[in-house]
């Protein structure tokens, strides 16, 4: 039935037989039904970022962020190639060292590309969550429908253009489609796409999509607020200044008064 069609049959008025009241009821029934965008299908209400979790933007087939070249391998070394994969980044780290002008055999150095090397995976393991091993089926149906944020989860990340720390705090505010996420959830999402080489738009873009694709919620919103040390401790050196990116899809993005709630329930101006 065209839409006109539908339009046209709620605008018939009584006297009318039976059988076309009940048909016209019918109707109406549906249309009911459609206004509740949590009875739309699943790909309709996540807009663009939805659709099958192979076409997710974020979270490949395997279950792993995007992009996940190299990624399986590094799943899936023995312990040989764990420790040949470390033994090449002691190298680079001693040749950055020898760069440096600084002797690389000097005591308080000797253990340093160990260390550096430890640290940038451990910094980096991000890449390694599987998303759906990570939710471990943590969804649960609420019929609740209203705004649920996580304010204030704490972000360490490596800018991917200097190596560089940038650390902040993101909120993540969704509205769920009767099913609800358990709350620790968000943030491992906000870690599984932060511990890896990023940049702030990408990594809230990410959390963003990820959370829509996992959940179908009405919608999602993320804002994050962080400082970056490429700009504290080089180029402009100004360490004042904190960068603020933001997310919104589904609902957030279509209906400005929501957005605005979320954005003045987690303390950011209007946006
Ligand atoms: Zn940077």
């Amino acid at each position: 039935m065209s839409r006109f069609e539908t339009k046209h049959a709620s605008t018939i008025s009584a006297p009318i037989p039976s059988r076309q009241a009940r048909a016209s009821q019918k109707r109406r029934n549906r249309r009911g039904k459609a206004h509740n965008p949590c009875n739309a299908p699943a790909a309709k209400r996540a807009g663009n970022s939805s659709g099958p979790r192979s076409s997710s933007p974020v979270i490949a087939v395997n279950g792993l962020g995007r992009p996940s070249m190299g990624l399986r391998s590094r799943m899936d070394d023995g312990p040989a190639q764990t420790e040949a994969r470390l033994e090449k980044m002691r190298g680079a780290v001693r040749t950055l060292l020898e760069c440096l002008g600084e002797d690389p055999d000097r005591e308080g150095l000797i253990a340093t590309p160990t260390r550096f090397a430890e640290a940038l995976l451990f910094l980096t393991k991000g890449y390694q969550v599987n998303a759906e091993t990570m939710i471990n089926n943590a969804l649960f149906y609420e019929g609740h429908n209203e705004m649920v944020i996580v304010r204030d989860i704490d972000i360490c990340s490596l800018c991917e253009h200097h190596l560089l720390p940038f650390t902040g705090k993101m909120h993540i505010g969704y509205i769920p489609c009767n099913t609800v996420i358990g709350l620790s959830k968000l943030p491992r999402i906000a870690e599984m796409f932060s511990r890896r080489l990023q940049i702030q738009e990408r990594v809230t873009r990410e959390v963003a999509h990820a959370v829509m694709d996992i959940l179908k919620p009405q919608g999602v919103a993320v804002v994050m607020e962080s400082s970056h040390m490429c700009m504290v401790m080089r180029g402009v050196e100004k360490t004042g200044t904190t960068t603020v990116t933001s997310c919104v899809l589904g609902c957030f993005e279509s209906k400005y008064k929501t957005r605005n709630e979320f954005m003045s329930l987690v303390g950011v101006k209007k946006m």
